[in-house]
């Protein structure tokens, strides 16, 4: 099989399979138990955090609370940011969210709370402009995700959150950070750093799934999300998935030495080389987001002849697996609202096809869907 569906979930690397079965199998205590802190899973969570924090560039003082996956994590920003915001101020985000910020917030806006939305340009990127226009003091809660699912587009979140900050520094500033982390290198020291709250999540960068967090930054107060046990320092109650914290932990600590060895830029290479042999063979190809930064493993893109759905069921029976829009949205009939948002028309948008390679993929795999091509 040839896997190209990478930013739906990824392959655990095999040294994370290791190491979770080991710890299912040998140290599957409690813990919070007195044998568990003694076996020294306290330190598996801890390094675990460390892997994380270093992974992203940041700092020893940043807190990491384990959750589900960025889902959780994303909806404990929302409801942490609209707590903040009852009495006074609004909230904003962008049109081109994962839903797991979108619906929280449209379920507040259908209550009355002030909620406003970012629109993107022709090349999926967030218009700064807008911000710009809409900004005031009373802004109470901003969550603008780092890198989009579908089109790979990297944002600015580094000018998006210096523009809020100058004009409303008590803001809670959050950024879904799960499509990027893994994939490019990250600092969180520098172009994060005026951002409170990111969302991560394992499954996207080779790890376990059902296992993610949220890091916690510059001193921010959260109320908790789960209130019980008082386990993670009273954040997050339930007893600790150590399998899959020791699991996220390999993960996070290969994924940064791969990023460190620049093979990112590889996988950028391989990707952009098949857009062009892509480019020579079919001239009516588009190709979103072009011309902006984008993660080096997505290529998402549309021709007239193409019906993404017949073509991502006939490219499956050659075990090739590739995706169309979002996963998360796959059931639905509907073509890609991010392609609606930049413009494309329905025809178009119901052509797209989104390829999201990994540090594994080799260019003969993605020339091999090119030859697929009958229009
Ligand atoms: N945010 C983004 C940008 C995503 O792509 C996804 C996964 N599709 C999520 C959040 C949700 O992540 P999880 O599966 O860990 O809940």
């Amino acid at each position: 099989m040839i896997y190209l569906d990478n930013n739906a979930t990824t392959r655990p690397f095999a040294e994370v399979i290791e190491a979770m079965s080991n710890c299912m199998a040998s140290h599957y205590w409690n813990a919070s138990s007195a044998y568990g802190q003694m076996d020294g899973l306290e330190e598996v969570i801890e390094s675990a955090k460390t892997a994380i924090i270093r992974l992203i560039g940041g700092e020893p003082e940043d807190n990491v609370v384990f959750t589900s996956g960025a889902t959780e994590s994303n909806v404990w920003a929302v409801t942490e940011g609209f707590r903040r915001s009852t009495n006074r101020g609004w909230l904003l985000s962008s049109q081109i969210e994962h839903p797991s910020i979108r619906i929280p917030l449209e379920h507040l806006q259908a209550q009355g709370i002030k909620v406003c939305w970012t629109p993107v340009t022709r090349d999926g990127v967030i218009d700064l402009g807008k911000i710009a226009e809409i900004i005031d003091s009373q802004l109470g809660f901003v969550s603008l995700m780092l890198a989009h699912n579908e089109t790979g587009v990297i944002q600015p979140i580094k000018e998006a959150t210096t523009l809020i900050r100058a004009h409303a520094p008590e803001c809670l500033i959050h950024t879904d950070a799960t499509q990027a982390i893994g994939k490019i290198p990250i600092s969180l020291s520098d172009e994060l750093s005026e951002v409170d709250l990111i969302s991560f999540s394992g499954h996207k960068f080779h790890g376990p799934k059902g296992i993610g967090g949220l890091i916690i930054r510059n001193g921010t107060s959260l109320q908790p999300l789960i209130r019980g046990g008082g386990q993670q320092q009273n954040m997050r109650s339930g007893t600790m998935n150590i399998p899959a914290i020791a699991g996220i932990s390999v993960a996070a600590s290969k994924c940064r030495e791969l990023l460190q060895k620049n093979q990112h830029i590889s996988v950028q290479l391989i990707r952009d080389e098949f857009e062009e042999l892509m480019r020579s063979r079919f001239p009516n190809i588009f190709i979103l987001g072009k011309q902006a930064p984008r993660l080096p493993n997505t290529s998402f893109w549309g021709m007239s002849g193409i019906d993404a759905d017949d073509f991502v069921y006939t490219m499956a029976a050659n075990g090739i697996v590739i995706g169309k829009g979002s996963a998360c949205s796959a059931q639905s009939i509907k073509p890609s609202h991010m392609a609606t948002l930049m413009g494309y028309s329905h025809e178009d948008a119901s052509s797209l096809i989104r390829i999201s390679s990994s540090f594994n993929t080799n260019l003969n795999e993605l020339v091999k869907i090119a030859d697929k091509i009958i229009l």
